[in-house]
């Protein structure tokens, strides 16, 4: 038996960091505005439309912006006002949606494959992208496709504040006028390869001679080949449980000082942050576990501003610890997880900039990889 067409659905704020800034102060809107720092090395996390009219993007150096608009205004991030709003918009697609997978702060695929014979999944989308915009005052577009890909191309060119839908007969007229680095994926490095064989649009690529394309790009270029076709299989990922980092400790012999109880939480929760950055995710709650002799396990969990930073995490983790932990009992295991997990945390690209942070912590995993993830803890971690 044939199984049937998929139906995905992507969703993508436009523009996010930018419109909850407008949100927050509304006399933002209509502005050629940025957010990112404003240091030397500052980069830009997030324009509005009005600043892209001057040729800013995304990741370029803040000095260069400010030159291309003389006018440009400058906000450095909420971090907390984003995870806010992207927490309820994923509850609402969580609300709506059979199978959902959130792809990064404010991006979202939903299966809709084989739900045709309960409802018009066109109309569906629609009115869940109206909800979204009527909870939140957000602007969101969406594409839906046959696969992950093309619903995330189709959002593209939907964008912004659009949707579009693709009929798997519209498929092939869709992808052809576009350029190669419209595919999902392809970056500068791609499309200048690319462009030395002769093969600037999608057209061009799915024309091209398979063994060339091998010969040229290796495995990458058959994916590729395979892409201007319209063929993609990934699917969309369940969010929600499947997607956690844990570590845990049962001790040989019960730990009675709370000091020492307090130490080993500190370094599993910067396993875990080092994990975290490691896989380019950040965690939207975090949650601790204690376990007595007697084997009576209590565990309390706190939903925290999306993060990758064991600061933040290690704050939380301490309070849990302080409201969990029964006073002078010996403890037999203590474990932490990390949930509500996102990908793409770097392209997100605000978390390069805050507060020279992201340096910081890059400088030390780049120790820890070199010599051992036991190499470097901060103070706090080692003595207490
Ligand atoms: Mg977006």
């Amino acid at each position: 038996m044939n199984s049937p067409p998929r139906r995905i659905a992507h969703f993508d704020l436009d523009a996010f960091f930018v419109s909850v800034e407008c949100l927050l102060n509304p006399e933002l809107r209509g502005k050629p505005l940025v957010v990112g720092g404003k240091g030397d090395r500052s980069v830009v996390a997030a324009c509005s439309y009005e600043a892209r009219k001057f040729g800013i993007h995304s990741a370029m150096p803040m000095r260069k912006a400010e030159e291309l608009c003389p006018q440009l205004t400058i906000v450095q991030g909420t971090r907390t006002a984003y995870s806010h709003y992207s927490r309820i918009i994923t509850d609402l697609i969580a609300g709506a949606a059979p199978v959902f997978e959130k792809a990064s702060i404010d991006e979202f695929y939903i299966d809709l494959t084989g739900m045709d014979r309960y409802f018009n999944p066109l109309q569906w989308t629609i009115e869940l992208r109206q909800k979204i915009m009527d909870s939140t005052g957000l602007p969101i577009s969406f594409g839906l496709a046959p696969n992950k890909m093309l619903a995330k191309m189709a959002t593209n060119e939907a964008k912004p504040n659009g949707w579009m839908q693709l009929e798997p007969s519209q498929v092939q007229d869709f992808l052809d006028p576009l350029r190669v680095d419209k595919i999902p994926g392809v970056g500068d490095h791609t499309f200048r390869n690319l462009l030395q064989l002769g093969i600037e649009t999608i057209y061009e690529l799915r024309q091209a001679k398979l063994p060339l394309l091998q010969q040229q790009l290796g495995k990458h270029g058959v994916d590729l080949w395979q892409k201007a076709q319209g063929i993609h299989t990934s699917v969309v990922a369940p969010w929600q449980e499947a997607k956690s980092i844990s570590t845990e400790n049962t001790y040989e012999q019960d730990i009675k000082d709370p000091a020492i109880l307090l130490q080993e939480l500190v370094r599993m929760t910067e396993k875990l942050g080092f994990e975290l950055r490691q896989e380019n995710k950040m965690a939207g709650c975090i949650a601790v576990k204690i376990r007595y002799p007697d084997f009576e396990t209590s565990s309390r969990q706190r939903s925290l501003p999306y993060t990758f930073y064991d600061d933040e995490l290690i704050l939380q983790a301490r309070q849990l610890f302080q409201e969990l932990y029964r006073k002078g009992q010996p403890v037999r295991l203590l474990g932490v997880r990390v949930t509500e997990l996102t990908d793409e945390a770097r392209q997100t690209n605000l978390f390069q900039d805050m507060n020279r942070k992201a340096e910081l912590y890059k400088a030390i995993d780049s120790v820890k990889t070199k010599f051992g993830k036991s190499a470097i803890f901060k103070a706090g971690s080692t003595k207490k």
